[in-house]
């Protein structure tokens, strides 16, 4: 028994040295034919990432601009935590070749990985990889909405540019002679101010230039504005309103004038003003009357009352009022008809319109009669058809912006005797201003 104890013992020491020995021959056999040894695989970090050596990197080793020369692996960079934020990754497919002429595109740049701070010397690298920014950085706060400010009022100078051109020629004079006088007689006449008021208007000029020894063109410039605001002063322009009931403005004139969109451009000042508005579309004979009264009603914030189509205006305006009054609404702005003022049915509707809208709680204010500028002298034929059937209070007198027919606001008012209120100098909402004469005159005949 103990020799065979001793003989194993013998044979596994015998193997323990033979072993070795076997593999240092057989190592050495290998070298010798030129054989490297298995290695072991590079540690993390031991390569850079595939993204920092993007096509951006020209002339670098490795980079597509660079010599092809292998390089050694570098060394890594023990300072940086093993869990480096990896590049992004690089697109899939190609980039498409330039087309044939164009310049080479420079090449992307691939973007950096955020470098790690180095770390103190002697700290021990942090436990954890620091946090990748993922998040787009925070967007710079939002602008404030910008406050829109208070329309501007709309200047007569600025919008009666056609109206002024025809007095450019008398205005340019500097004597009076008979050219001055027949300069400004053509004017004043295609201005629209009529043959009769024209006439009138030179004749009292005459005299005073006569009488107050006027010898410079300047000096009659001043006494025609002089004049001309004397004719248009002295005039009622309010639009009358009674605090507590409801009030009613009506608005007639013939289709196509603007009736429409100046209740639009009042309402709104009415509102703003805070009052509370309806607006009646009594006009039932145009759906499209009706559809454009809707838009404004939404835009102001203001009730709408609209009709059956060719339904009874007069009923729109009764239930306008019984709305308003529901409501506690104070102002009902009533849109008609402007079907040819010469059909006498068409005033035979208004009239009815206007004893409806006469009836308590309603209270009629204003009947505003709406006039296009640049009809010129045929606006005065209507003002004169409405005002004898409905009793017009007031006009407005719409599209001076547009014409060199500004003189007619001269005569509506001083051969009818109906003031005029307010003007429109554009189309847009804010283009509604009320009648200044002294403004408008200087305007007209500004150097
Ligand atoms: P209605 O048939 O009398 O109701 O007329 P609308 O209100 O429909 O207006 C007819 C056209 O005139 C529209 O295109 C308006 O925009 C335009 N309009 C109204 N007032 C003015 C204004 O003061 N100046 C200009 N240039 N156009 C205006």
């Amino acid at each position: 028994m103990t020799i065979l104890v001793v003989i194993v013992i013998l044979v596994v020491a015998a193997f323990l040295i033979a072993a070795p020995l076997t593999y240092t021959r057989a190592r050495a056999r290998r070298l010798g034919r030129g054989e490297r040894p298995p290695s072991v695989p590079p540690a993390t970090g031991g390569r850079r990432p595939p993204g920092r050596q993007g096509p951006g990197r020209q002339g670098g080793p490795g980079g597509p601009g660079g010599t092809g020369a292998p390089s050694a692996p570098p060394r890594p960079d023990l300072r940086r935590p093993p869990s480096r934020p990896p590049a992004p990754p690089r697109p899939v497919t190609a980039p498409p070749p330039p087309p044939v002429g164009a310049p080479p595109a420079p090449p992307a740049e691939a973007p950096e990985a955020p470098e790690a701070p180095p770390a103190p010397p002697g700290a021990a690298p942090p436990a954890e990889a620091p946090a990748v920014p993922t998040a787009a950085p925070p967007a710079p706060p939002a602008e404030a909405a910008p406050v829109e400010a208070p329309p501007a009022k709309p200047r007569f100078r600025d919008r009666l540019g056609k109206a002024r051109a025809l007095f450019s020629s008398f205005l340019s004079r500097t004597s009076i002679d008979d050219e001055t006088w027949d300069d400004l007689e053509e004017a004043l006449i295609r201005a629209d101010v009529g043959v009769k008021l024209t006439t009138a208007l030179l004749d009292d000029l005459r005299s005073r230039v006569r009488s107050e020894g006027i010898t410079s063109a300047p000096e009659l410039v001043e006494a025609l504005k002089e004049g001309l605001k004397k004719s248009l002063a002295a005039a009622d322009r309010g639009l009358h309103f009674e605090p507590g009931v409801v009030n009613v403005w009506l608005f007639v004139g013939v289709n196509g004038v603007g009736k429409t969109t100046t209740i639009g451009k009042i309402g709104r000042q009415q509102a703003a003003a805070g009052r509370k508005v309806v607006m009646a579309a009594a006009d039932t004979f145009r759906a499209a009357a009706a559809e454009q009264l809707e838009l404004w009603s939404e835009r102001v914030g203001a009730d709408l009352v609209r009709g059956a189509e060719g339904g009874d205006p007069g009923a729109v305006i009764f239930d306008a009022v019984q709305r308003a009054a529901s409501r506690g609404a104070d102002l009902v702005l009533g849109d008609t008809a402007g079907r040819l003022h010469t059909k006498v049915n068409l005033m035979e509707e208004l009239k009815k319109v206007r004893r409806v809208a006469e009836r308590p709680p309603g209270h009629l204010d204003e009947v505003l009669l709406v006039i296009d500028a640049t009809t010129g002298q045929n606006g005065l034929a209507q003002a004169r058809q409405f005002a004898d059937a409905v009793g017009v209070t007031g006009v407005v007198l719409t599209k001076l912006d547009g014409t060199a027919k500004g003189g007619i606001a001269i005569a509506i008012q001083t051969e009818l005797g109906i003031p005029i209120k307010l003007v429109g100098l554009g189309e847009s909402a804010d283009d509604l201003t009320e009648f200044d004469p002294d403004e408008f005159v200087d305007a007209l005949l500004a150097a």
